[in-house]
């Protein structure tokens, strides 16, 4: 299992920033290959800037279901609303940031 990095407030991969019942999500950024929850935990463990992942790396397992700890690649998490192993469902507001983490 990855380790979660950043302000984790729970097991299921919840931060002080978002942590609402569908926030079970973690990703693993290319710049430091760590996971983290969410953007504002990388930049407040991290001094460098967010490196995204172009899109032909988007069959990289890099995003990481907390409630179930399946490992799925971007373009899996892109196409879904519920985690394809547990189906628990993840947070749709997510999508407003996905350019901040894939280059989209
Ligand atoms: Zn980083
Ligand atoms: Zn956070
Ligand atoms: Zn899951």
């Amino acid at each position: 299992m990855p380790k979660i990095f950043g302000s984790i407030i729970d097991s299921e991969s919840r931060c002080k920033h978002y942590h609402t019942g569908l926030d079970i999500i973690a990703i693993k950024f290319k710049c430091c290959q760590k996971y983290y929850p969410c953007y504002k935990c990388h930049n407040e463990h991290e001094s460098h800037q967010i490196k995204r992942w172009p899109e032909s790396q988007f069959n990289e397992h890099v995003i990481f279901c907390g409630a179930c700890k399946h490992e799925m690649t971007i373009n899996d998490y892109m196409l879904v609303e519920n985690c394809p192993h547990c189906h628990s469902h993840f947070n749709q507001r997510c999508k407003f940031h996905y350019h901040l983490y894939f280059e989209i």
